[in-house]
Parts: structure tokens; C-alpha cells; sequence
């Protein structure tokens, strides 16, 4: 497990040597009562082929499996964890198709990686990653599990990996990233290598803006609490105090990720409290009180 670490430490710190830039595009629209709503994604990523994307990222996710497996690191089927993980993707599951209709023909897969880390992540193409050190460190409820699920699930769904990689193209930085997704990857280098950057996308603070949103949206919509996204947000913080979550490396956040969330839940709380049949007024108490 702990060489698992190291060497997946010593990765990350290779792909984030890359310096991207964070040109955002808004694209928040007026939020409807219908839970959230959002503009047309940009047509930037049409540059960056969707299905090679895809297609190099379950290549990367077969490796990244390999390779954890070698080191003992990758959790069986019947791990409970694992196990628990899949349960709530299977949730969660019935509430993509509005935010990508392809995305409901994806192969997707969730996977647990032995690994101190704080992190998680969605591949474009749906392929999902969970370290034990988010679920062991932080003591993540299910809500909170489906709030990272539904905020990962959200960046694959809007391809925001696919957007980042066509403004790299544009500015010319990232193209090494971007060769190896059109088949044009420099010999000697290994899948592994382009898929671990994959995993290692800095998204922009409008993506991250988006993801939270998309992720209430799916997670109430499967039953889960929404205010979870609070509780979530204040145990990431504070063990930032400690040592940095690596996850928090690749979603930046504004310090009003906490007031944006609690300003949109009266569009998904509604969603909430229909899933699990109960009236607005009925709902549990609120897990961040
Ligand atoms: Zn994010």
C-alpha cells in the first residue's frame, strides 16, 4: 500500500510540474426552480476528439489497475468499500443522462486504490478512482461519498478534461499531453505516463464551480443530502491544515465554495426530499448544523 503512495506521490509531483492556464469561460446560466440548469457547454472541446479521449483514458485506467495490482494496492470485488462505493455509483447512475446523453453508453467502472492519498477521480469515459485515504481520512458518510462521486462524475460529464486539453492545444502548452490522446505519443513513453496526467488536470475554478453544482444536482436526485456538500467542504478545509489533500491540487476553489453550495440547495433540496418521499418540511435533520 505504501509504495503505492510513494510512487504515486512522486508522479503527481512530475505532472503538475506542467503549468496550465486557467482562461475560464463562464458558463453559468440562471438556475431554475427544476433543479440546476446550466448554458451549453463550449464548443472549444470539439478540437480534442471525444472518443480518443475516451478511449486513451481506459487505457490508462487498465494500466493504473495493473500496476496497483502488481503492488497489492488494487481492492478486490468484495472489499466492503468497494463494494459500498459501487452501490452508490449504481445510485447516482440514473441521473447522468440529462447532463450527457452518450455518457449513459459509457463503459463505466469504479475502482479502489490502496493509497493514503486524499483523492478521487472520473476519467472521461466514466472511469471512476476512489483512494482509501479519502474514504479513511476524512470518515466520509455516504452523502459526502456521493458529493465527491457526483462532483467527478460531473467534470467527465461536461468534458472538462476535453476542454482543458483544446485550450492547451490553442496556447501550445499541454501538447505533449494532448499528442499522446491522438495516437501521436513520443516513443519511449508509456501509456501510464499520459494517463496518470489525465488523473492530474487542473480544472479551472469555473469547472470546479460546475462540477459542485452538476454533483448536488445528481446526488439529491439519487436520494442522497445535499447539505452533505457542507460538511464535505469543512472536513477537506480542515485537514488542509495538516497536509494539503491532493485533491484539492487539481480542484481549486474560490473560499465561497461553501456559500455557493448553501445558496443553490433550495433548487435540490426539493429534488432530496421527493427521492425519498418526504415533503419539504419532513426532510432528516441537517447533517452541517
Ligand atoms: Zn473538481
Amino acid at each position: 500500500m505504501r509504495s503505492f503512495a510513494a510512487h504515486w506521490a512522486a508522479r503527481t509531483a512530475a505532472a503538475i510540474g506542467l503549468a496550465f492556464l486557467a482562461a475560464g469561460i463562464p458558463a453559468f446560466a440562471q438556475p431554475s426552480a427544476e433543479g440546476i440548469t446550466l448554458e451549453r457547454p463550449s464548443r472549444l472541446k470539439n478540437l480534442v476528439p471525444a472518443e480518443q479521449l475516451e478511449r486513451t483514458a481506459g487505457q490508462q485506467f487498465a494500466q493504473m489497475k495493473r500496476q496497483a495490482s502488481e503492488k497489492n494496492a488494487l481492492a478486490a470485488d468484495d472489499h466492503p468499500q468497494l463494494i459500498r462505493l459501487r452501490v452508490i455509483a449504481k445510485r447516482l447512475m440514473p441521473h447522468i443522462g440529462r447532463w450527457n446523453s452518450k455518457a449513459v453508453n459509457w463503459p463505466w467502472e469504479v475502482q479502489l486504490f490502496g493509497s493514503n492519498a486524499i483523492n478521487a477521480f472520473c476519467m472521461p469515459g466514466g472511469k471512476i478512482g476512489f483512494y482509501t485515504g479519502i474514504l479513511d481520512r476524512l470518515k466520509l458518510t455516504d452523502d459526502e461519498v456521493a458529493m465527491i462521486m457526483g462532483h467527478e462524475m460531473a467534470h467527465a460529464l461536461r468534458e472538462h478534461s476535453r476542454e482543458r486539453l483544446a485550450k492547451h492545444q490553442l496556447t501550445g502548452i499541454g501538447a505533449t499531453v494532448l499528442s499522446s490522446v491522438l495516437g501521436l505519443g513520443e516513443a519511449g513513453r508509456t501509456v501510464m505516463d499520459y494517463g496518470a496526467q489525465l488523473t492530474m488536470l487542473k480544472f479551472s475554478r469555473d469547472d470546479e464551480g460546475e462540477a459542485d453544482l452538476i454533483g448536488l444536482d445528481i446526488a439529491a436526485r439519487a436520494g442522497f443530502d445535499p447539505r452533505a456538500g457542507i460538511t464535505l467542504w469543512r472536513k477537506m478545509s480542515a485537514q488542509s491544515k495538516n497536509t494539503p489533500p491532493q485533491w484539492l491540487s487539481t480542484h481549486p476553489s474560490g473560499n465561497n465554495r461553501i456559500a455557493e453550495i448553501e445558496r443553490h440547495l433550495d433548487l435540490v433540496l426539493p429534488l432530496f426530499a421527493q427521492a425519498i418521499g418526504v415533503s419539504i418540511d419532513q426532510l432528516p435533520p441537517d447533517p452541517s448544523l
